[in-house]
Order: structure tokens, then C-alpha cells, then sequence
């Protein structure tokens, strides 16, 4: 295995009803959950872009969960909704666990993050899996919308101060914005929506194309993360810059007009 090789770890699926320890809004668009419970003991999350699944009830309803059989997950019918969302942070010290909801749409997980209050539940499973991507290039290429934002976030807390990184952010306003910390050397661009509604800006893509031409392909890793239709045009503008496909990853975290649960192929 080369130093280049990325890792893809695989972990015990567990199901997991945790506690809301704390509600704060980063942003008008972002509200952070602190969860927690002694149900986190085992949780891992080695990857800046893993992701857990979270089953939302509706307010005042209990969290339903799946139930591990020998050939997988047993799904109680109605099957209830499931997310997919980016573990922030984890600290076992304490237990807790932090996700960032992007709020301004309807959805059961936005809802359910609107209406969330400490003493509250939430059924998590995973992650089952992290994809470990080396941090030894030397340029780091983050593109994404605020659903990215948590992965982002992450990787430039965990990139090393060798590392040149460049975050390019899809926001709708100033106020959108949060602060990010890297030990790396870090350049963040805000592409402001400014109006347009989420997923039909071209904002995202001119000032990632800006960053990408900037950037030697040779020796950089691309993560692109957005609404499906955005990431697919995102990576085809990579590819064409000369970005490897082998040092590269793109996904659709969410499509416009579709209610989310599944993964989104960009294909
Ligand atoms: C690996 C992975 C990690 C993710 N991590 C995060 C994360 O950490 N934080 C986070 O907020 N999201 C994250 N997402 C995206 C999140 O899973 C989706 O946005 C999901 O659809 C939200 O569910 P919902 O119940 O709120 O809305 P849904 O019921 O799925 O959708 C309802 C409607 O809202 C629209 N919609 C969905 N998301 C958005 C959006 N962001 N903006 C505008 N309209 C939207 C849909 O097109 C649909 O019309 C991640 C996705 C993946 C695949």
C-alpha cells in the first residue's frame, strides 16, 4: 500500500438512541444538535466525511430505530425517515456527539433539528464505514454548499500545517458564514448565493473554477460535496482542469426537489 492510498475502514453497524445535550445556532442556516449518551460508548468516526444516519420522529413522538438482525438491519414498517449526516465532532470523553443541520427547507430532519430541545431523542446508526484520504498532498481542494460545511469544517481542523488547503463555500448571505480554524495553511472563499435559491446558483462553480485553476493538479486531492446536479458539474469542471479522478471525490449530499434518505449517485 502506498502513503497515497486511501483507507476505506469498515465498523460495526450499531444503532444508537441518543439525548440532546445542547441547541445552538451557528447561523440563520445552521443550528448545531449536541447529543450524548452512554449508548456512544465504541462510536468512531475516522473520516472528516463520514456520515451517520439519523431517524428523526416527529416532535413528541418517540425515535424509532431498526433492529440488527444476522443479515443486517430490520426495518420496523412504516420504515421511518433516515438522513445522512456528517459527525462534526465526537468527544469520548464526554460522550458527545455533534452534527450541524442546515435548516431553511422543509424535510423530517430539518424539522425535526428545529424543534429539537435538550431531553429530547434521536435514533443514530453508524457510521458503518470511513474512507481515511492521506493528508500528506499538497494542496487540498474543498468545494461545497453549507450541507459540506460540517466535513469541511473538519478536515481543515485535521489537516496538518504543511498543508495548503482551499475551501471554496456555497452560502446564501454574509450572515451564513461561520468561522473555520487549520492548523494548515488555509485559504476560505465564500460564494454568496445572494438571492438565488438554494441549488440554482452558479456561484458555487465560478469561484471553484477560480480556486481549481490556482491550484496545481499534480499533487492535490478534490472533495466536492452539494446538491447532486451542482457536484456532477463541479467534478466534470475538475476533470477537465486536469485533476485526477483517483485523488478525487464528489457526491451529491442532497437533490433539489427530491426528499433525501438515500445516497445520490452522480452518475
Ligand atoms: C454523506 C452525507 C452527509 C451529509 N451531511 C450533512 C450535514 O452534516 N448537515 C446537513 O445539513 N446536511 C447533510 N447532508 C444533507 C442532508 O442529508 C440532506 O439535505 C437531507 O435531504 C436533509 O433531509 P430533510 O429531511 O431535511 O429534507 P428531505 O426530506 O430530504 O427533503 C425535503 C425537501 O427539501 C429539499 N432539500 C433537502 N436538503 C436541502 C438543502 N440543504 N437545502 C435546500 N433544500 C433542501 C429537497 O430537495 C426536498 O425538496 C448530508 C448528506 C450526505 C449524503
Amino acid at each position: 500500500m502506498s502513503a497515497r492510498d486511501i483507507q476505506r475502514v469498515r465498523h460495526d453497524l450499531r444503532f444508537r438512541t441518543l439525548t440532546v445535550a445542547a441547541v445552538q445556532d451557528l447561523t440563520p442556516s445552521l443550528r448545531r444538535v449536541v447529543l450524548e449518551g452512554p449508548e456512544l460508548d465504541g462510536f468512531v468516526s475516522l473520516g472528516f466525511d463520514d456520515h451517520v444516519k439519523i431517524f428523526p420522529a416527529a416532535e413528541g413522538e418517540a425515535a424509532v430505530l431498526p433492529t440488527l438482525g444476522p443479515d443486517g438491519p430490520i426495518f420496523p414498517e412504516p420504515r421511518p425517515a433516515m438522513r445522512d449526516y456528517t459527525p462534526r465532532a465526537f468527544d469520548p470523553t464526554t460522550n458527545r456527539l455533534t452534527l450541524d443541520f442546515v435548516t431553511g427547507h422543509g424535510g423530517p430532519a430539518t424539522e425535526w433539528a428545529m424543534a429539537a430541545r435538550p431531553g429530547a431523542t434521536l435514533g443514530v446508526g453508524g457510521p458503518r464505514g470511513s474512507f481515511v484520504v492521506p493528508t500528506d498532498y499538497a494542496d487540498h481542494v474543498l468545494i461545497g454548499d453549507e450541507t459540506a460545511l460540517p466535513a469541511i469544517a473538519r478536515r481543515l481542523e485535521e489537516l496538518p500545517p504543511q498543508a495548503r488547503a482551499h475551501a471554496v463555500i456555497e452560502v446564501g448571505t454574509f450572515a451564513d458564514r461561520i468561522a473555520l480554524d487549520s492548523p494548515a495553511r488555509a485559504t476560505v472563499t465564500w460564494a454568496m448565493r445572494d438571492g438565488a435559491p438554494r441549488g440554482e446558483s452558479q456561484a458555487l462553480l465560478k469561484a471553484a473554477e477560480t480556486a481549481l485553476a490556482g491550484v496545481d493538479p499534480t499533487d492535490a486531492y478534490v472533495w466536492i460535496a452539494a446538491e447532486a446536479t451542482a457536484a456532477k458539474a463541479l467534478r466534470a469542471r475538475a476533470l477537465d482542469l486536469g485533476f485526477s479522478p483517483k485523488a478525487m471525490k464528489a457526491a451529491g449530499y442532497w437533490r433539489l426537489d427530491t426528499a433525501g434518505g438515500e445516497k445520490i449517485s452522480l452518475d
